[in-house]
């Protein structure tokens, strides 16, 4: 059975994913949040509870609030980060810029991507699978992580319950971001459940009856 655990980290409230499968415990870990030991050992203690084989690192995009807690995760359990390279600019310098938010944290400077993922990639999870689909305009590398399977989508910054991300950082897009919702994830079963990177789970269905965004 697929599983996923969410976890809230840091100042921003960023989802951190631990997704699972229970019957091999391969695990991967979503956008890895966490500034403080506390929020290490909250992870930590998760994936060591249910004895989870960690296998990679997959961010949905590079924004510094997503990826805190990459070099950790990767010096930790030994995996590798993978993203879109269109966003390998946004993961440099992140002590840096998260200073200028007041969060002072030990993270490493730069977060590096070591696998680039692609629209049409896959991530092994063990039995299942979870489909690549760029979708830019929040960031030029933007993607979301779909298991047809699970009807599960893991969608970053792209989407949330009500609304959509911003797109007046370096890089958004907001036609372009509108026009990948509407091609990718508005044609996704109704009854896909979304995962955003803040905030509430929703469906499709109730974004495209209630999210003016989708209208
Ligand atoms: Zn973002």
């Amino acid at each position: 059975m697929l599983k996923i655990k969410q976890f809230a980290f840091n100042p921003f409230g960023v989802s951190t994913f631990v997704v699972f499968d229970t019957e091999t415990l391969d695990a991967i870990i979503i956008d890895p949040g966490m500034v403080s030991d506390r929020e290490r050992d909250f992870l930590d203690s998760f994936i060591a509870d249910n004895k989870l084989k960690v296998r990679q690192i997959v961010n949905t995009h590079m924004h510094l609030d997503h990826c805190f807690g990459d070099n950790y995760v990767r010096n930790k359990y030994g995996v590798k980060v993978s993203a879109n390279e269109l966003d390998g600019p946004l993961g440099q310098n992140i002590a840096r810029q998260a200073a200028t938010f007041g969060i002072v944290s030990d993270i490493d400077d730069s977060v590096e991507i070591d696998v680039k993922l692609k629209e049409g990639d896959y991530i092994p999870v063990g039995n299942y699978k979870f489909e690549v689909l760029h979708v830019p305009g929040h960031s030029p590398g933007s993607i979301v992580l779909y298991c047809p399977e699970a009807s599960v989508a893991i969608v970053g910054d792209v989407l949330f319950r009500g609304a959509i991300g911003r797109t007046d950082l370096e890089g958004g897009n907001h036609a372009q971001l509108i026009q990948g919702i509407k091609t990718k994830l508005a044609t996704l079963p109704g009854n896909t459940m979304i995962l955003p990177g803040h905030g509430p789970a929703t469906t499709i269905a109730e974004e495209l009856s209630t999210n003016p965004y989708l209208r």
